[in-house]
């Protein structure tokens, strides 16, 4: 097993397969995009499936391919059939955009995917255009209507940023009464690509909690699976359920099981922290197995106990992109 220095098991992988993406969520990138990763310096899905397999033999069950968008890497779905073999990563769960994916769907099912993360910011045409910057509507919502017709676990993501989508909490709520997903709220976090962003969200979970309720005032607190990131509701009568995710105020920190993988291959034991080694370098450089084991546990051995102490222990400002993260 893993564990870190506060006595966390770690289980979970984020793997972020490529920075690259063809949308431009305004949260998430600039409008002219962000300077992307030289192809030759991203992990190889070679290198990749040699980490999962080390990671796997250590205790890493749990994997979420994200990105970027990881449906724009070529060669992603034959990735994924190797994946699906790996003997010891148990989970696999994908968080996309939607606007690739809807002809997959039904392969993902049959690689036995266990749930899948769009992200999908607005109800309303113009409003997802504003926030995206791409009219790319239509095809996520042709995903969204796939994925609940199949035994996927559909779960929309669901950025709450102040005058651009509020008016969507709702209606995404209602998407709840009929059917069995789950809408999670996320607290708008300052990974835009660009710095000075602040240092206040101003849709801290509480106040997207009292929106919900001034409207839905039978919403009940459900029990929180362990380590989840999300604070979990439902509404007596819904199929479905509401998940508000504190990313930025961090409550949930405490519990991480969590560890990233950037596309280029670099380690991120805390999402606000710097990057702690890469292991791309270590495996072209003929690093052995036993090797890369000595320094996934030595940097597990100095995490931060939080999010807000790691970003107090970087240098720099955050103010790197989502996607060349992995969110
Ligand atoms: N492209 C894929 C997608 O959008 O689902 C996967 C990568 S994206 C970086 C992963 C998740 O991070 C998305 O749900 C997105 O909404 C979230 N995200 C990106 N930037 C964020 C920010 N500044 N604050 C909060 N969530 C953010
Ligand atoms: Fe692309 Fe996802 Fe970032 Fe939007 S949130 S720009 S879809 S990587």
């Amino acid at each position: 097993m893993l564990y870190d220095n506060h006595g966390r098991t770690i289980n979970y992988l984020r793997l972020a397969v490529t920075d690259r993406c063809n949308l431009r969520c305004f949260y998430c990138m600039p409008e002219s995009g962000i300077k992307y990763v030289n192809r030759k310096d991203l992990l190889t899905f070679e290198e990749m499936l040699r980490l999962l397999t080390i990671f796997g033999e250590l205790g890493i069950n749990k994997l979420r391919i994200t990105g970027g968008e990881p449906f724009v890497r070529t060669g992603i779905m034959e990735f994924l059939e190797e994946v699906s073999t790996l003997e010891n990563i148990h989970q696999v769960h994908i968080t996309t955009n939607g606007t690739l994916t809807e002809d997959k769907v039904d392969l993902l099912e049959k690689l036995g995917v266990k749930s899948i993360n769009l992200s999908l910011d607005s109800l309303d045409r113009q409003r997802f255009f504003e926030i995206t910057r791409r009219d790319e509507f239509d095809k996520v919502m042709g995903t969204l209507h796939k994925l609940i017709d199949s035994n996927i676990k559909v779960k929309i993501n669901m950025v709450v940023m102040d005058e651009r989508n509020i008016e969507d909490i709702l209606p995404m709520v209602e998407l709840t009464r009929d059917h069995d997903i789950s809408v999670r709220f996320i607290e708008e976090m300052p990974f835009n690509g660009t710095a000075g962003q602040g240092n206040e969200t101003l849709w801290p979970m509480k106040k997207i909690l009292a929106n919900i309720q001034s409207h839905f005032p039978t919403l009940e607190k459900s029990p929180d699976p362990p380590f989840s990131t999300s604070s979990n509701f439902h509404i007596p009568g819904f199929k479905g359920s509401v998940g508000i995710i504190a990313a930025y105020t961090r409550t949930f920190c405490g519990t991480c099981n969590r560890i990233r993988l950037t596309p280029q291959g670099t380690l991120r034991t805390c999402l606000y922290g710097k990057g702690q080694l890469n292991f791309r370098d270590l495996i072209r450089s003929g690093a052995s197995d036993k090797a890369i084991e000595n320094e996934l546990r030595t940097a597990l051995g100095k995490r931060a106990k939080d999010g807000f102490e790691a970003e107090k222990n970087r240098e720099d400002e955050v103010s790197e992109s989502m996607a060349t993260i992995g969110g």
